[in-house]
């Protein structure tokens, strides 16, 4: 039994922690699992509202460029396919999968592409907007970020709860992300090009925030639900029967989600866990830095290749060289904490 508050490691089947007296109560567990389960939702969120800040940046400012020539339809169009593209890369980020960041970014993309269509089918638009239509506008590409957690489970009631879950909060973060953006143009207008830039990523980090943490709430307390294992030493497959490392995820012969859980002493993690966090930040934002470049590279090959072909292909290899440097940058900070990293592997 490790403990929740020092991390000595005890004996099982006792009542106090022999290091730090912290009884081994009911409540006490229970309050050190809200407390793990709060810290796993919490780094969705901050991966979510990184995510939105990068990508409402530059790509409300790029849709207008796109569309401008009026066609309010092309505008919301592209921004929903992009905004919600860049929004279901953050799980496969954060997991290091670069398949589910794929299939994020395809559902995401499509969910709010449709969204945007609707948007403007219906008749809605952003300076007199109501609540419900950018509400639903979001919901959508919510609906398709949540069903990409779930959709390896193959268990209905966690695809379920993926989409009900991201399409409330894709939803309420669209509403609450552009009343917040109209809110401060309103008041404290900043009348520059770059600080318009900033308040628009700011709404897009209330987008992302809140769509993952939604996400977040429905991974840890229904879609990443787990049984304890069974046998210490191996993870067993319930569609083929193979028996797996227990430090895997997924199974090696089938693909199957593994639906046991090693205890969390048998795995060897680093004690170093708030040092480890900080790596993963940075390896996240390594990814980020990536995700960005292609994105935003193809973007603006497509935006600049109507006025000049070269150009466009010289801002193109701009885009893709600082994205490379950030990536350099972040993924030498995750090294260089790495070094102070000793695992007693
Ligand atoms: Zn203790
Ligand atoms: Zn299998």
């Amino acid at each position: 039994m490790i403990c929740p508050s020092c991390s000595y490691s005890n004996l099982e089947h006792i009542r106090y922690c022999g290091r730090c007296r912290m009884a081994f109560s009911k409540q006490n567990l229970f309050l050190a699992r809200l407390r793990d389960h709060l810290y796993w939702i919490l780094r969705r969120s901050n991966g979510g509202f990184m995510a939105g800040v990068v990508a409402w940046f530059f790509i409300p400012a790029l849709s207008r460029a796109l569309a401008s020539h009026g066609s309010p339809l092309l505008h919301f169009f592209t921004t929903g396919l992009l905004g919600g593209a860049f929004l279901g890369t953050v799980d496969g980020m954060l997991e290091e999968s670069t398949p589910k960041t794929i299939r994020g970014a395809m559902m995401g993309g499509l969910g709010g592409a449709l969204g945007g269509l609707l948007f403007v089918w219906l008749g809605f638009n952003v300076s007199d907007s109501p609540f419900w239509g950018l509400f639903m506008f979001w919901a959508i590409a919510g609906a398709g970020i949540g069903v990409v957690s779930a959709m390896w489970e193959k268990k209905k009631t966690k695809i379920l709860a993926g989409v009900l879950l991201g399409a409330l909060g894709g939803g309420v973060g669209g509403a609450l992300g552009y009343s917040m953006y109209g809110l401060l143009m309103q008041e404290y207008d900043p009348g520059g090009w770059f600080l318009r830039r900033l308040y628009e990523g700011f709404s897009g980090g209330i987008i992302g925030v809140t769509l993952w943490f939604a996400i977040g709430v429905a991974e840890r307390f229904v879609i990443f639900k787990r049984r304890p294992i069974e046998d210490p030493n191996k993870k067993h497959c319930d569609h083929c029967a193979t028996n797996n490392p227990i430090s895997s995820w997924y199974c090696r012969a089938c693909g199957s989600v593994l639906q046991e859980a090693a205890a969390a002493q048998n795995l060897h993690l680093s004690p170093y866990t708030t040092l480890d966090r900080l790596q993963e930040m940075f390896r996240y934002l390594s990814r980020l830095s990536i995700t960005t470049g292609f994105i935003a590279g193809l973007i603006v090959f497509l935006v600049f290749l109507s006025i000049n072909p070269i150009f466009a292909f010289i801002a193109a290899i701009l885009v893709a060289l600082v994205s490379y440097s950030l990536l350099i940058l972040f993924s030498s900070a995750a090294e260089s904490i790495r070094i102070f990293i000793k695992t007693d592997k």
